[in-house]
């Protein structure tokens, strides 16, 4: 095992600190008090290389492996949530979902626009009445000759306003088990029939997208279909695999915001006639910090090392995941306390990260779910079988050759 990064990840790394420090951290506040996302964030990150990081180059990225993805999650959230959320949708739950199912065809025409940023692309799985239990939901898509026609709404659609295209799980026959039902669609946005809008008022990711997504006939090409129909589920169950590994990962750049806005804090305030990180209660929060952050790292380095192998990690990004997220609320949480009174202001970033955390918990699985995910494998009640498509394992050549 080798827990040294490449030349190349501490490029990207750095590459990435450096876009964040210096052209979003100047203008974060204004944009979270705003409740909008700040107009310049996806072109720049198009212009970096960003939506397209892990990418091969033959489809328009910039060849990078899974590690550099999540090196780049961490280093955006550890400035604030809505750009790893970009990451999260646009990446791991759209993008690799292509890279891993699509026809070459798909891959032509969805996935290397976006990879070179031309392309936004978010996913439309929840909806008003199915969150966790997917399989409830109620869009339908049915066929319609060389076309489907989708009906239906999602619901907190991350980039619903700003994404190009979508990939939208429907119902497209009835089944025993409902699971069987659902197909996966690759949908434009300015397709007939679709409206958007955004959800105001959220506790965190205020900086940032989150909407909802109508569609009434909406008619589709066949071509559009990703994977065969009654294959939707497991294809979403897929995508969140990846997208998991981006919030594990970003979660991990989280803990690490308010671990050093903490440390700086506790050598700046003065109690009792010396600095508060003298106190041993306060060395004891910054302690659970820096165990959490290594332990959330670790976690996710593991992860990404599997997909670079190309293995099955829905159990261990799972894991790391729900470890993460819910350590980064109570690292965000215990900065807080740190700061006193002033960590109640937005004066200091850590009520921003208070509030930026607390939305992973819910995401991408609720804690619940993760912790049922978990036993579920430890009891031997829960197995993951060999998926008709898996995702690539990295190739430094097929990644980095132009065709
Ligand atoms: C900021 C934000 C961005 C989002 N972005 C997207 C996106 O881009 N695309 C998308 O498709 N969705 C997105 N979501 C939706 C998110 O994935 C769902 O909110 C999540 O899956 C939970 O579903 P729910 O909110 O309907 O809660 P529910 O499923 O209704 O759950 C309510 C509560 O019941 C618990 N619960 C449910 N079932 C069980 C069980 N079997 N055992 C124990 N407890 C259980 C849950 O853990 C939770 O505490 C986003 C949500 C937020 C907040």
């Amino acid at each position: 095992m080798d827990f040294n990064l490449s030349k190349e990840h501490l490029m990207v790394q750095k590459m990435v600190r450096d876009f964040v420090q210096k052209e979003v951290g100047p203008i974060i506040k204004e944009y979270d008090r705003k409740q909008e996302m700040a107009p310049f964030i996806l072109p720049r990150m198009a212009e970096l290389g960003i939506l397209g990081i892990n990418i091969p180059v033959r489809y328009g990225g910039q060849g990078f492996d899974y590690i550099a993805l999540g090196l780049v999650c961490e280093e955006l959230e550890a400035m604030d949530s809505t750009l790893r959320v970009v990451m999260s949708v646009h990446m791991g739950l759209n993008s690799m979902a292509i890279l891993q199912w699509g026809t070459e065809a798909q891959k032509q025409k969805f996935l290397a626009p976006q990879a070179r940023g031309e392309k936004y692309a978010c996913f439309g799985l929840t909806e008003p009445n199915a969150g966790s239990d997917v399989a409830a939901m109620t869009s339908t898509a049915r066929r319609d000759g060389d076309e489907y026609i989708l009906n239906g709404e999602k619901m907190w659609i991350s980039l619903a306003t700003k994404a190009h295209n979508a990939l939208i799980v429907a119902r497209t026959h009835e089944t025993e088990d409902p699971h069987d039902g659902l197909t996966a669609f690759l949908m434009e946005m300015d397709r007939p029939g679709i409206k958007t809008g955004d959800i105001h008022g959220k506790l965190g990711v205020r900086a940032g997208s989150t909407g909802w997504i109508s569609m009434t006939d909406v008619r589709i090409p066949v071509e559009n279909r990703l994977g065969e129909e009654g294959e939707g589920f497991k294809i979403a169950m897929s995508c969140l695999d990846n997208g998991r590994y981006t919030v594990g990962a970003g979660a991990t750049g989280l803990i690490r915001a308010s671990l050093e806005a903490s440390v700086n804090y506790s050598h700046e305030r003065k109690t009792f006639g010396r600095e508060i990180g003298r106190h041993q209660l306060m060395q004891q929060k910054i302690a659970h910090m820096v165990r959490d952050y290594e332990m959330a790292r670790l976690l996710y380095l593991r992860a990404g090392w599997m997909k670079n192998m190309g293995m099955r990690n829905t159990k261990e990004t799972s894991l790391c995941k729900w470890f993460a997220t819910d350590a980064s609320f109570e690292a965000a949480n215990q900065a807080i306390q740190i700061h006193g009174a002033y960590g109640y202001s937005d004066e200091y970033e850590v009520e921003r990260y208070l509030r930026n955390s607390r939305g992973a918990i819910l995401y991408e699985g609720t804690s619940e779910i993760h912790q049922l995910m978990q036993g579920g494998y430890a009891l031997g009640y829960r197995k993951d079988g060999a998926l008709r498509c898996e995702l690539p394992a990295y190739d430094e050549d097929f990644w980095n050759n132009e065709a």
